[in-house]
């Protein structure tokens, strides 16, 4: 039987072959398409279960079925997953295109609105009903036919341009390969990076040392490397990935333009005047002009901060003899200056961090907030590196289980998120538990030791571990808003931002570090030194990501399909308002924006610090409580994680926290508040 099939217990990833992935979604794309048809014939009035239960049904088979292909297109990408992986996409994205258009089942959806049914139906299945129908309008459901032709073939070229956009930038990240032979060029580079580079040389029979973009490789010659040619040399391949200084195929300029005409297209059909606005519908947000009044008036207070760090640096830079500090000095000189301000280092704290203590620690923020514990167990998995776990509660039930794939590889795209494999749901025979995908890109054992794990990395396992128990803990029963379903995307960074303060509390840390050669834990004066370091450089970091944000809010709001600015000079126009450093004219980052561009950030990437906003203010009650308060970690899971998107973002905030934000929280935590004398 075909692996994809199985909807019983857990994906059989040790079975799945690309030349699966048709026959599985063309049949239960046959058996979706049956469905709807039935329903649409249906002549008795619409209920809950006539209805919404069978399309949840069927919905369900096809995205669990879909998960495990693109989540393995993602992680172990090979030439023939990747063209099966396409081809169903564009026949995926056609068929959701189709629905969403349906007017019958719009209609259907218009009755149970309006039924009787529906004012004694609990909040889960009013917010589904109110979101599908929002949903309809916005796939173009009330389109004239026309329209509703040429919205959906827009749809499926978009679909098709991300996908493309994002392999692009995986293959020109694969494609560079620097191999050294010459010892005397890498001073400064740590040892465990050495080794790593030297094992990787070996793996291609080659003598000398290998280095690449993926992160854990380029990452610490950007930071140490006393030759700075050398790091010039890593900087140039990183800033011009899929862009025309590199091989014409990968090229991203031109999908770019594309992709930002075809939305500014869609958004004209459904009657908006942007993009951004067609984006915004479903958020927090209510405004682009809103939005950008935020950003802006963040950015107003982290200027002066972002300035003094970058005089600063420049200093520094200068003790260094670096008196024309390039963008391919700042890590290096960034990280000189810590040392010597701090007298600590990225390599030395890393040391604290090995692995199984990192999970260790996490666990233990988990059971003791949730009072649920975690467990190693067994699951057929898609690469010998992954571990699975599962999540039990204090009455031994399961609750949820993950896997866990921590290390960076080629044929894997960077970076780290959350997927969903199974979301969580009442069927006839009980509840479905939830499973997550949880996907990093850290550096890999080397040299016979355990995995170390440098402290920014700690923090973004933190983060990803937040999206994890948001899907994790739900309690709805509903699909359609169970653990992140239905959550406003402005509000999703809530929960995983959240979890990243734990990676500050000394008790935390306590339990979480253990150095590889002496077994002792993280020592105060090293702690203390790390706290003292936290804001280091946090006012350049802020205006960094408004930067981004700025720029992704005014390209969609602003791109004229007529005019010949392209967005590289958009983002020089942003970075004139809000930046205070400035890269070469050859740095392509829009190039390699794939947040933006292929993945669900459009007009979305203020999502971050919106919702740092909402993370800040929910984990200030914590410190108000006491930062592992059981009852505070309870509440938490009651009013937040549990809730997904049975109610609005902003319902939950303040059932939790009493009342609205404030972005008090935030300033206080990247230290820009005004000290008072
Ligand atoms: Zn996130």
């Amino acid at each position: 039987m075909n692996p994809l099939l199985h909807f019983n217990g857990l994906p059989h990833f040790d079975q799945v072959r690309p030349e699966h992935v048709t026959p599985a979604i063309e049949q239960l794309l046959g058996e979706s398409r049956a469905l709807l048809e039935k329903l649409e014939n249906e002549n008795s009035p619409p209920t809950w279960d006539n209805f919404v239960g069978p399309m949840d049904d069927a919905e369900e088979r096809l995205s669990r079925a879909w998960s495990q292909v693109s989540h393995m297109n993602a992680v172990v990408n090979t030439p023939e997953l990747r063209e099966a992986y396409n081809a169903n996409l564009t026949t995926l994205t056609a068929f959701y295109a189709e629905l969403a258009q349906n007017e019958v089942l719009y209609s259907r959806y218009k009755l149970l609105k309006a039924g009787s049914d529906f004012q004694a139906w609990k909040q889960p299945r009013k917010k589904i009903v109110e979101n599908e129908l929002r949903d309809f309008r916005l796939g173009g459901a009330e389109l004239p036919a026309d329209k509703k032709v040429r919205f959906k073939a827009i749809q499926e070229e978009l679909s098709k341009l991300s996908s493309r956009f994002e392999e692009n930038v995986m293959d020109s990240t694969d494609a560079f390969a620097l191999v050294i032979d010459d010892s005397s060029r890498l001073t400064g580079i740590p040892e465990d990076a050495l080794q790593a580079a030297r094992e990787a040389a070996e793996k291609d029979h080659q003598s000398g040392w290998k280095f690449t973009l993926h992160f854990p490789s380029y990452m610490p010659v950007l930071q140490y490397a006393d030759d700075r040619k050398l790091r010039e040399q890593m900087y140039y391949a990183y800033a011009t990935r899929a862009s025309e200084f590199g091989k014409p195929e990968l090229d991203n300029t031109s999908l770019i333009r594309q992709i930002l005409q075809l939305r500014l297209e869609a958004a004209q059909l459904l009657g908006y005047d942007d993009y951004a606005q067609l984006s915004l519908a479903t958020k927090m947000a209510e405004a682009p002009t809103q939005v950008m009044t935020f950003l802006r008036d963040l950015g107003l207070r982290a200027r002066p901060f972002a300035k003094r760090d970058l005089a600063e640096l420049r200093e520094a830079a200068i003790k260094l003899g670096l008196a024309d500090l390039q963008a391919w000095d700042v890590a290096y000189v960034s990280e000189k200056l810590r040392e010597q301000r701090y007298a600590f280092s990225d390599h030395e704290v890393k040391q604290y961090f090995p692995e199984q203590q990192v999970l260790h620690g996490l666990f233990r923020v988990i059971s003791t907030l949730y009072g649920v514990s975690v467990r190693k167990t067994h699951a057929a998995v898609w690469h010998e590196d992954v571990g699975f776990y599962e999540i039990i509660d204090a009455e031994e039930n399961l609750v949820g289980q993950f896997y866990l794939d921590l290390y960076a590889r080629d044929k894997k795209r960077g970076g780290a998120w959350m997927d969903e494999a199974i979301t969580r749901r009442r069927k006839a025979h009980g509840i479905e538990t939830p499973v997550a995908f949880l996907t990093c890109n850290f550096s890999a054992p080397v040299g016979g030791k355990p995995a170390l794990f440098t402290h920014d990395e700690v923090i973004t396992l933190f983060h990803e571990f937040g999206h994890g128990l948001h899907h994790l803990l739900t309690r709805v029963e509903e699909y359609g808003v169970s653990g992140i379903k239905g959550v406003e995307w402005d509000a999703v960074e809530l929960p995983s931002q959240f979890m990243e303060n734990f990676c500050w509390e000394w008790d935390v840390l306590q339990h979480m570090t253990k150095h590889v050669d002496t077994g002792a834990h993280l020592p105060r004066a090293l702690y203390d030194k790390m706290v003292a370091a936290k804001n280091f450089q946090a006012g350049m970091q802020v205006v960094r990501q408004i930067e981004f944000s700025l720029f992704d809010m005014r390209l969609h709001c602003e791109f004229d399909p007529h005019g010949t600015k392209a967005a590289l000079d958009l983002l020089n126009e942003v970075r004139q308002e809000v930046a205070v450093i400035f890269p070469p004219a050859y740095n392509r980052f829009p190039n390699n924006f794939t947040h933006i561009f292929a993945g669900g950030y459009a007009a979305g990437y203020y999502s971050y610090k919106w919702a740092e906003v909402l993370s800040a203010d929910a984990y200030s009650l914590f410190e108000e409580n006491g930062v592992l308060s059981e009852t505070t970690g309870r509440r938490f899971w009651d009013e937040i994680l549990a809730q997904g998107g049975s109610r609005s973002a902003m319902e939950s905030f303040v059932a939790f926290r009493g009342r609205e934000p404030t972005m008090d929280a935030l300033l206080r935590h990247n230290g820009m508040v005004e000290e008072k004398t």
